[in-house]
């Protein structure tokens, strides 16, 4: 082994599980510990004050400037008791992480001392100075504007010494520069709408509220191996490695039993989330080797994503306090699954889940039909968009592959749900339909007294699938911010309701009662949306020809996926949602575009170097020697036998050869490839030359390279390969 690889896989092996204080108190006792809950709001403020806030959050009531400074103070009080110094506004701009500047609570008391200060004005508004977060046009240097402001539907809360209040990031002129602005309008979108829709069955309901389960794989490698691949540790996936003897084929270590370092670190991890009111529930081992799985409780949809953003920047500590470095890149290593994060969406009232089945009543049941198959046709419609929503130069690599639902999306109901809907679409009003399957599954339309769904029946490769009470929407990235998806999600649910509620209140109009007028737009849109349906195996050809048949999108070049930002349909529906501006959206699609570039052209980079000044010069010490023996060899034996002992070597020398020249002239092929693509001003235009030409030839390189590591003599290899860096925890 290389006397460096030798070191850090020595020291790997040495680590032994951190120690981790184990609390004295349990979770209930010191959950949301660091949060701004409402425990802690009506402890440190004024009752009134609390009140008024209580309706901000709960009912989106207007923010009244006057009580933000009693807020303030309040938020000072209780966290200057646990010893913060600074807050900081906490946002999500277009790049996958979070933003944060912290300013001191400190001011002149104007006595040559210091106060802490922190007024509702520092609380309300800011102005960071934050130019160059991505913007796509929006903000020219000139006007370089941009504010934070405070989303007091997402609680407070202490990292370190800091209070970090949740933000919007919105320009001067209004556009929104992040991921919540929008997230915020698509939640309030789809609620009102399905509200309207839910006084169909029980005029009460006041409010509807989105939530999010996610689900967040991840890999843990060493930190001395990480270390020692620059690829990894520059892009955040190994640009090269041979597939490792064994990986996954035993499937052994799937919901096996966590290795104690690996269990130090959940556990570590579950404590600090569980400190910042993230209520993390499950934990696992996933099907890859060293990969993992971590889920909380669902939540309401905006807490969810903030939580989930907060969680990402956690493990990312925790793990180094571990020895391991976090990786959230949807696929590390080539052979092996992905990390994706699922995200569990539903709606829900005060009275309960609606998209929960069975219902106890005949209107329970009947809206229960009425959420899935509105959610089924706002996926056809816009099952293009969604795709753009979740993909990203990331995420690409990930989706397709034989693990992860393919780069089409569709919905699976499973068998009984499916049956309900086929039935209902052949029936008629008057017509009582009974359904056998599975216990008492009967459904009477329009006498609906019981639905049974069984949400046992699944499908894993379904990219959107029905689990009983929820859809998982699992092409998701484990890197992504869930707030793409959801606001795409979200604003398209809002635009489909709408319209159902428009159809039916037209019929209602013209004379026909409610239960036969909604059986009537259900009947209609069953119909029109079949083609989303697919229950079948996601991974195979077949249904990649069975999908373009039916219409689905089923382009898998990244760049141009994102066009579905930009189609007329999509405009429409952000536009009338009130979620997003044409203007906006194509602000935002520059930047994906830019993004999905700088991505390619880091790896392109990394692996042009790493070819050149890591493994050509080792593969060419190796042939050396090699040629060295051959000569040797001959001197030694009579020519004939000389031959035959150097036969091999005389082989391995020419294929060294040639691995060598095809990546030398290939990264050198690769760096005019990029000149040209660099020159291009377009960003889209730019992007797709990076995905056409660059693209594929990092993955003929490497090839190359993988091919060399079986050849190269072990003790040379100058990179941790993959036997080391997924197999040592
Ligand atoms: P699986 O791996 O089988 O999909 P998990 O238990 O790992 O299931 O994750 C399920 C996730 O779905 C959890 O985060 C859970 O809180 C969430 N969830 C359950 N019910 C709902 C719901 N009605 N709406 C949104 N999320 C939900
Ligand atoms: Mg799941």
């Amino acid at each position: 082994m290389s006397e460096l690889r030798f070191r850090v896989v020595e020291t790997a092996f040495k680590k032994k599980a951190a120690t981790v204080t184990e609390p004295t108190e349990r979770p209930s006792e010191y959950f949301a510990k660091y949060v701004f809950n409402r425990a802690k709001m009506f402890k440190y403020l004024p009752s009134m004050v609390y009140d008024k806030l209580i309706d901000v959050i709960d009912n989106g009531a207007p923010l009244d400037r006057s009580i933000a400074d009693e807020v303030a103070l309040g938020m000072k009080k209780w966290a200057i008791e646990l010893g913060v110094t600074h807050y900081s506004h906490w946002f999500q701009p277009l790049t996958e992480g979070t933003a944060e500047k912290h300013d001191a609570f400190v001011e002149h008391d104007g006595k040559g001392g210091m106060i802490e200060e922190f007024s509702g004005k520092l609380l309300v508004q800011q102005e960071p100075d934050a130019s160059s977060f991505p913007n796509g046009g929006i903000r020219n240097t000139f006007e370089a504007r941009g504010y934070s402001a405070w989303d007091p539907s997402s609680p407070v809360f202490v990292v370190g010494d800091t209070l970090c209040i949740p933000t919007v990031f919105i320009a001067y002129t209004g556009e929104a520069l992040d991921y919540k602005a929008p997230l915020l309008k698509a939640l309030r979108a789809v609620s009102e709408a399905a509200t309207a829709v839910c006084h169909y069955f029980n005029p009460e309901v006041k409010k509807v509220f989105t939530y999010l389960g996610w689900e967040q794989e991840y890999f843990l490698v060493d930190e001395g191996l990480y270390a020692a691949r620059p690829d990894l540790l520059l892009t955040g996936r190994t640009l090269m490695g041979h597939e490792s003897s064994k990986n996954q084929q035993l499937e052994d270590h799937y919901f096996g039993a966590i290795p104690p370092r690996v269990a130090a670190f959940m556990k570590d991890l579950e404590v600090k989330s569980l400190e910042l009111g993230i209520p993390v529930k499950t934990r696992h081992n996933e099907v890859a080797p060293n990969q993992f799985e971590l889920a909380p409780i669902f939540e309401e949809c905006n807490l969810a994503v903030d939580h989930n953003m907060l969680l990402m920047s956690l493990m990312r500590n925790v793990a180094r306090n571990h020895g391991f470095r976090v990786l959230l890149h949807e696929k590390p290593f080539k052979g092996v699954n992905g990390s994706g994060k699922h995200n569990n969406w539903s709606l829900g009232t005060d009275t309960g889940i609606l998209l929960h089945a069975p219902g106890k009543t005949q209107e329970d049941n009947l809206r229960f039909i009425t959420f899935v198959v509105n959610t089924l046709m706002a996926t056809y419609r816009h099952n293009g968009l969604l795709k753009a929503s979740i993909m990203s130069a990331t995420n690409a690599h990930r989706l397709g592959a034989n693990e992860a639902p393919p780069a089409i999306i569709s919905s699976f109901l499973g068998k009984q749900l499916s049956k309900v809907l086929e039935c209902l679409e052949e029936s008629s009003n008057d017509e009582l339909i009974n359904i056998a399957g599975k216990s008492s599954m009967k459904l009477d339309i329009p006498q609906i007294p019981e639905l049974l769904i069984d949400n046992t029946d699944r499908n894993r490769t379904s990219p959107f699938a029905f689990t009983g009470n929820r859809f998982e929407f699992r092409a998701v990235g484990a890197e992504a911010n869930c707030a793409s998806a959801m606001i795409a999600l979200n604003a398209a649910m809002a635009e489909q309701l709408t319209d159902f509620k428009k159809e039916v209140d037209e019929l209602i109009e013209r004379g026909e009662p409610k239960v036969s007028a909604i059986l009537c737009v259900l009947r209609s849109l069953i119909k029109k949306c079949k083609a989303i349906r697919f229950d079948g195996n996601g991974y195979s050809d077949e249904w990649k020809a069975e999908a373009a048949r039916r219409g689905l999108d089923c382009e898998t070049s990244c760049p141009v996926i994102f066009d579905n930002y930009l189609t007329e349909s999509s405009i429409r529906m952000f536009e009338t949602t009130g979620v997003m501006t044409r203007k906006e959206l194509k602000a935002r699609n520059e930047v994906k575009w830019e993004t999905y570039t700088k991505k390619i052209q880091i790896e392109a980079r990394v692996l042009g170097d790493l070819a050149m000044n890591h493994i050509i010069p080792v593969a060419t010490k190796y042939q050396s020697q090699l040629i060295d023996n051959a000569y040797k060899t001959k001197q030694l034996f009579p020519a004939e036998k000389a031959a035959l002992l150097s036969a091999k070597n005389l082989e391995l020398i020419e294929d060294i050869a040639a691995h060598n020249n095809f990546i030398e002239e290939n990264v050198a092929q690769m760096i005019e490839a990029r000149k040209v693509a660099n020159r291009i001003e377009n960003e889209r235009e730019k992007a797709i030359a990076y995905h056409d030409t660059i693209a594929p030839m990092l993955e003929a390189i490497r090839y190359h390279i993988d091919k060399l590591e079986l050849i190269v003599d072990n003790q040379m290899w100058p990179l941790p390969k993959y036997r080391e860096l997924l197999f040592i925890r």
